[in-house]
């Protein structure tokens, strides 16, 4: 007897989410120092002084479960974004959010939509449930509304949208997505995930969206600007009725308490994420001229990270990048061989990224 053979199926199935390489790991391969992580859209900045002082004075209550309601949280999320705490589910990370909402609405015979080249926790999530994911090509790289419209079927039960996407940067116009719940059936729920929010330039509110359209589920996370992933601490923003039932699934304290007294801190701390967004456009573009100096072109990207196309393989690009203490990752597995996604670093880092690629190109020409 295999004991993998009474495992479920579609669990059997399942190819696990690869992260980006720890720098930990890499230096204890290779026994190397001071490499440099451009792999995982981290904020490059470390946290907000006001979040390690939220941390330290946190440390006392570590005996206590964390506040499973997670009150002063969403009270905070509530007031900024001017919604009820009603509407608010807390997630560990926002993946958790997102996990949520499928086994809330999603049985084996359904289906899943979300486009290609979308976040790979869209079908991961979808292999767990057993249902069936529906895939509609990408335009550009980026998600084609209409394309998405066409596959929407009786079985279709949730949908999946990433603005900016990762691991592409593409945007769409928050009018077209606005166009696009129009035409949705308001049976089918809508997960519009904004991991990269912050850093979108968007001036629409799509949080208004959710008085007219109750199927819409809007994630959000403070794993990437907001620079807590280690935390793990993201949320949704919904129908009161929609936050009701993901809550009925949730762990009971899936946020802990350093999760949402950090956040609880980040969230006031508006002048980081200012810092964060400046830092930001100005690494993009220093990546963006340095790569086309390079004679590569990328996808242009409103995100904290580009995927660069780095000619046949990108795999061995991101081998021999190793070699040289740099993480960035390869994004074959979305379908995207010859593209190396890159975060955007600090100033220093993105220089040493780009001399660091230029070498490796060279090395294998
Ligand atoms: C990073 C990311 C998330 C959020 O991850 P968490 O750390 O779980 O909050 C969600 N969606 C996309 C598209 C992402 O890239």
């Amino acid at each position: 007897m295999n004991i993998r053979d009474i495992a479920l199926k579609n669990i059997t199935a399942i190819r696990p989410y690869q992260p980006g390489k720890p720098i930990d790991e890499l230096e204890r391969e290779l026994g190397i120092e001071h490499s440099i992580k451009l792999a995982s859209n981290e904020n490059p900045q470390g946290p907000s002084p006001a979040v390690v002082d939220a941390l330290s004075k946190a440390v006392a209550d570590v005996t206590r479960y964390p506040d499973g309601n997670g009150f002063a949280l969403k009270k905070a999320l509530a007031h900024f974004y001017q919604i009820t705490p009603e509407q608010i589910t807390l997630g560990n990370g926002s993946n958790d959010v997102l996990e949520l909402a499928a086994r809330t609405f999603v049985s084996a015979q359904d289906e899943v939509l979300f486009s290609q080249y979308a976040f790979a926790v869209y079908p991961l999530v979808t292999q767990a449930i057993g249902a069936t994911a529906v895939i509609a090509p990408a335009k550009e790289y980026g998600h084609d509304l209409d394309a998405m419209t066409t596959l929407v079927s009786d079985k279709t039960k949730l949908i999946f949208i990433a603005n900016p996407n990762n691991p592409t940067g593409t945007v769409l116009a928050p009018e077209a997505i606005k166009a696009f719940l129009e035409q949705i059936p308001d049976t089918v729920i809508v997960v519009l995930d904004e991991a990269y929010l912050e850093y979108a330039d968007q001036r629409v509110n799509t949080l208004d969206w959710l008085t007219e359209h109750a199927n819409l589920i809007i994630t959000r996370t403070f794993s990437k600007a907001y620079g807590l992933a280690s935390l793990r601490v993201g949320y949704s923003v919904s129908h009161p009725d929609v936050a009701d039932m993901l809550n009925r699934i949730r762990q009971p304290f899936n946020v802990n308490s350093f999760a949402l007294a950090a956040a609880t801190a980040a969230l006031a701390d508006q002048a980081y994420i200012e810092q964060t967004k400046q830092l930001n456009d100005k690494g993009m573009r220093q990546l963006e001229n340095g790569l086309h100096d390079l004679g590569l072109s990328t996808i242009p990207s409103k995100g904290n990270f580009i995927a660069v196309d780095v000619g046949l393989q990108a795999d061995k690009v991101f081998q021999a990048l190793l070699q040289q203490g740099v993480i960035t990752r390869p994004i074959s597995n979305y379908g995207l061989p010859r593209h190396l996604r890159v975060s955007i670093g600090l100033p220093t880092e993105n220089a040493r990224f780009l001399s660091a690629l230029k070498v490796v190109l060279e090395a294998i020409a």
